[in-house]
């Protein structure tokens, strides 16, 4: 852990100019820099970096940020990796927090094994490029697969003796102790002894995030023990290898991954190996099993557009639909490609061009609702299992996060189906409320645990979901001006005299009516800006953009960039009206949304409420109360403001 005194001092140290102009020949326009983007294939120069605001953007692609944010995207590294990139550039020593003992030996052992699979791995990749049998096995066995030298390298492969203790021997003799050749799993302990996990098989060493050997997939390659050992052995889980954590390949493939923002997904090792080989490299494997939460979180660093890539097979069909419901709820944008007569991205890749490859890809490569449309409903007459299978993507469909994604899915869904899509809709919102219902539930059962539970306040506005357009204006005004003035002594509840700044003002004011950002992360904002607005040196911007919390920093970045700003001929625009009438008008707006959204809802609602005369007066009761409320903010938006 790098302790907050010294992250300071290393933001203090930094200049964005100089970190940018390590990767990016910068030259000076005005006040100042600009540069081709190494984000996107730049032909003019869109890359803009200001050093009186510290951050960077391009104005074609849309990246940049913070000196951070910008190491972070173009080295693919983490965010404690980035400050130890800049302390290490400014010469600044880092203070790492003091650890517990037990942290201390928790953080050593991981050390050990770290340097034991290192020493591993360039054991493996030593006797497949020295040791006669290792020539004569191993390296023969990847020629035979057609993998080229160069690929062998990159991906680090080598080759175990077929001895059964040959590595065990070696790395006791090296100095490396027994305790952590087990922990790693390189090794195996019974009475008899230590035994190599790996005897006698070509080794792919699985590299994590970083670079860092975590694992190892040890392959068979002798036809005489066929089915009596496993054709893949890999590494247990331990301290630094979790299987459902990691993927195979992403070290190699990250930067690809971001550059062509897309991300190939494939079964096998080989699989990925014989894509780089044909100059494919945005392409991960994992292990057969459907992704976990984690390998889709670590995949949406680099990008959100996800390719399923697999045999056209009875097995590759089912591996497509696995798991796919979760990645659809992490944002990802899933497209599938079934590869045609038997082949896998391995063979398939062998048999093509490079270009041939993209291609092929490119045409035949399906939206993954359409996929799973054709598969499970098209060509079924029975009319309870198509209704079953309908219900299935509308599941799908429904765990989407982006609401308008969910509706263009759902008026292509319904005319390729020819269902109303009313219906289809109806169906959605049922399964959301369910599982919304579920997660309050869940909650409900949480506080309980706690010992606490929250009332409810019954409000025309609670509980309702606002437009996130005008909460992101709101957050913007909260981010670029937030420590400002806006109203001077207002009387308080308690008699008070008091100033209000912009922070202060918007959180006064939605906590009035019980509203909320829906985003967590902008409460985060509010918060912060709040308890920091009585402070007589607070600057919002410069603090969120340096906050140690990097989704805020790159928000705050985001958010604090005008394109007016530093876009042609870098002219400061100017805002319209005053600050003061700026947020007033934008906490207005963001009531009107919420009404005008419940008004339509109501609306739709007594269409179909049918014959319940009580529900239709609590409607029509409801209707009229929050028709009034808009009347109200209407004018209001009309006289105190504009007017
Ligand atoms: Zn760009």
């Amino acid at each position: 852990m790098i302790d907050r005194a010294t992250i300071d001092k290393i933001m203090d140290a930094t200049n964005i100019v100089d970190v940018v102009g390590e990767f990016v020949t910068l030259r000076k326009a005005g006040v100042n820099y600009k540069g081709l983007c190494p984000f996107h294939d730049d032909k003019t120069p869109s890359f803009m970096v200001s050093p009186s605001k510290q951050i960077c953007k391009c104005f074609a692609c849309g990246e940049g940020g913070t000196a951070i944010n910008f190491l972070m995207k173009h080295e693919q590294i983490t965010y404690p990796e980035a400050l130890r990139w800049l302390a290490k550039k400014y010469n600044i020593e880092i203070q790492e927090k003091e650890l517990t003992d037990e942290e201390k030996q928790q953080q050593s052992d991981r050390e050990s094994m770290f340097i034991v699979n290192e020493w591993a791995r360039t054991y493996f990749q030593n006797i497949l490029k020295n040791d006669p049998d290792g020539i004569a096995i191993g390296k023969q066995y990847f020629r035979s697969r057609g993998i080229r030298d160069d690929i062998v390298e990159k991906f680090c492969l080598g080759f175990a003796l077929p001895q059964r203790d040959a590595l065990a021997k070696a790395a006791l003799k090296a100095g490396y102790q027994e305790d952590f050749l087990v922990k790693t799993g390189l090794c195996i302990r019974n009475e008899k002894g230590l035994y190599d996990r790996y005897a006698g098989r070509v080794i792919f060493p699985w590299l994590n995030v970083s670079g860092k050997v975590v694992a190892f997939g040890g392959r068979l390659l002798d036809a005489r023990t066929k089915g009596v050992q496993q054709k893949y052995v890999n590494s247990p889980d331990s301290e630094i290898y979790h299987k459902d954590h990691e993927l195979y390949g992403l070290f190699q493939a990250k930067k690809a991954i971001a550059k062509e923002d897309r991300v190939y997904m494939v079964e096998g090792y080989t699989d990925v190996i014989a894509m780089h080989q044909s100059g494919l490299e945005n392409v991960v494997a994992n292990s057969g099993t459907a992704l976990s939460v984690y390998q889709i979180k670590l995949l949406r660093r680099f990008t959100q557009n996800i390719t399923l890539l697999y045999d056209g097979d009875e097995a590759g069909i089912h591996a497509a639909m696995r798991g796919t419901d979760m990645l659809l709820a992490e944002g990802m944008n899933i497209k599938v490609l079934l590869l045609p007569d038997g082949d896998d991205p391995d063979s398939f890749a062998k048999k093509h061009s490079t270009q041939e490859l993209k291609d092929y890809i490119e045409q035949n490569q399906t939206d993954f609702i359409t996929f799973k449309t054709r598969l499970t409903v098209e060509n079924v007459t029975d009319p309870v299992k198509r209704s079953e299978a309908i219900g299935g993507i509308v599941k799908s469909i429904s765990v989407i996060p982006d609401q308008i994604l969910r509706s263009t899915y759902l008026s292509e869904l319904s005319q390729r189906l020819d269902i109303k899509e009313q219906t289809l809709l109806n169906s959605m919102n049922g399964m959301i409320r369910k599982e919304l219902e579920e997660k309050e539930r869940e909650t409900e059962r949480e506080a309980a645990r706690q010992g606490e539970t929250h009332l409810a306040d019954t409000n025309v506005l609670q509980s309702l979901t606002p437009d996130s357009e005008v909460e992101e204006m709101i957050l913007k005004s909260i981010i670029r001006d937030g420590e400002k003035v806006i109203f001077e002594n207002v009387e308080m509840d308690d008699g008070l005299l008091t100033d209000l700044t912009v922070a202060q003002y918007v959180d006064y004011d939605l906590g009035m009516d019980h509203l909320q950002f829906h985003d967590d992360l902008y409460n985060q904002i509010l918060a912060e800006a709040v308890a920091h607005s009585g402070e007589a040196d607070f600057k919002a911007e410069p603090y969120f953009l340096h906050h140690p919390d990097v989704r805020i920093s790159s928000l705050a970045a985001r958010l604090a960039i005008d394109p007016h700003q530093l876009g042609k001929g870098f002219q400061l625009k100017e805002r319209e009206g005053s600050l003061r009438q700026h947020v007033l008008h934008l906490v207005l707006d963001l009531r009107m949304d919420i009404v005008e959204k419940r008004l339509k809802e109501l609306k739709a609602e007594m269409q179909q409420v049918g014959s319940d005369m009580e529900r239709i007066k609590a409607l029509m009761a409801e209707f009229k109360e929050t028709q009034e409320y808009r009347n109200l903010l209407a004018q209001k938006l009309g006289n105190d403001i504009v007017g």
